[in-house]
């Protein structure tokens, strides 16, 4: 037991494989002395570099999940060079129940870092990922998806950073992990997300976006998972097996102004777009529809720029603000690696 309301069972200076639990304190009428077990591993084994590979920030976001939890049961540690920590259920309770966001406290904690919501669970484990876990790492690959409410197209990403030597870095690990889609964002992100509080403690941020809709995606599950045997292959970590050696041709993307359509009132969504589609600026997007108003006209949604469609809202009824569509630019590896020359 320890005196901080947030604790492991798990030694990260030992060697060899763990298997344990960050127990987070919570104290409810049905359980007095309860706590929210989130699973987390440690493989340790000599010199070399530290990776934290975590999933389940978003509850509903199941490729990244089985994939680390699959890498648990199968890795040996004795082929590891450095460490390895592994959350496959980051926001367990959100994990538990399938829900994007934390049961206990609406917590997102993908939207918790940086002590932005310190005295809930959500901001408690937030705050240990980063405080206890990204402190001693070089690099950090969080998986994501679409979630319940949207699909998106399977890509890598990385937050490159302002620093150039981060970013070279950064974005050689990227193209190490060789998805079909990479998608590189200069700069550091703003808000309190994961990635902003990787680059403070000094270790690379690299993620990615697998599937979504609610549904476990079997492509998706693949690309994530060649996604992070290649990168602690990259990383001199673990030498990646056959399967995952091949190359795969790879397209470069980034955001682009213009790149969300919000519903711009309630009503049922009907795509004209699919997902992976090249739209154009002002081009017919969909519709919303008002059943319940039958001799209304459509709203007729467009697109304010062109693009790829990454992200397409996976749910019919829609209200004023949700997210329909995500459109991203493509790059040239060249720009990138001109973008990074220039930063300092
Ligand atoms: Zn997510």
């Amino acid at each position: 037991m320890s005196l901080s309301s947030i604790w492991t069972n798990v030694d990260l200076d030992a060697p060899g494989r763990q298997v344990g639990l960050i127990r987070l304190e919570h104290s409810v009428h049905r359980s007095a002395y309860g706590t929210i077990p989130i699973p987390v591993a440690v493989f340790a084994n000599g010199r070399g570099p530290t990776l934290l590979l975590m999933a389940g920030s978003h509850g509903d976001e199941y490729e990244g999940q089985l994939a680390l939890a699959r890498l648990i049961r199968d890795i040996d540690v004795e082929r590891v060079r450095g460490r390895i920590l592994v959350l496959p259920a980051a926001n367990q309770p959100a994990v538990a129940a399938g829900l994007r966001t934390s049961p206990l406290d609406a917590g997102n904690l993908n939207r918790s870092f940086g002590g932005s919501h310190a005295d809930t669970p959500t901001g408690r484990i937030a705050a240990f990922i980063a405080d206890e876990l990204m402190v001693h790492c070089d690099a950090v690959l969080d998986l994501h998806s679409g979630g319940s409410s949207l699909n998106h197209l399977s890509c890598s990403y990385a937050d490159l950073g302002t620093d150039k030597a981060m970013a070279q870095r950064t974005f050689a690990a990227l193209e190490a992990m060789n998805a079909p889609l990479s998608w590189a964002q200069i700069g550091c992100p703003n808000g309190p997300v994961a990635g902003r509080a990787a680059l403070q403690k000094g270790a690379m941020y690299l993620s990615g976006e697998f599937g979504g809709g609610g549904r476990l995606d079997h492509e998706a599950l693949e690309v994530a998972e060649r996604c992070v045997y290649r990168l602690l292959n990259h990383l001199g970590i673990l030498a990646m097996e056959a399967r995952w050696r091949a190359e795969v041709p790879t397209r470069f993307v980034f955001n682009v102004q213009g790149d969300f359509v919000y519903a711009p009132s309630d009503g049922v969504f009907e795509p004209l777009a699919g997902l992976a589609d090249t739209v154009e600026s002002g081009q017919l997007a969909g519709y919303l529809h008002l059943p319940e108003c039958p001799m209304e006209a459509p709203v007729e949604l467009r697109f304010a720029n062109g693009g790829t469609v990454s992200v397409l809202r996976t749910m019919g009824r829609s209200r004023a603000g949700d997210c329909l569509f995500q459109l991203l630019g493509e790059t040239k590896r060249d720009e990138i690696l001109a973008a990074i020359e220039t930063m300092a």
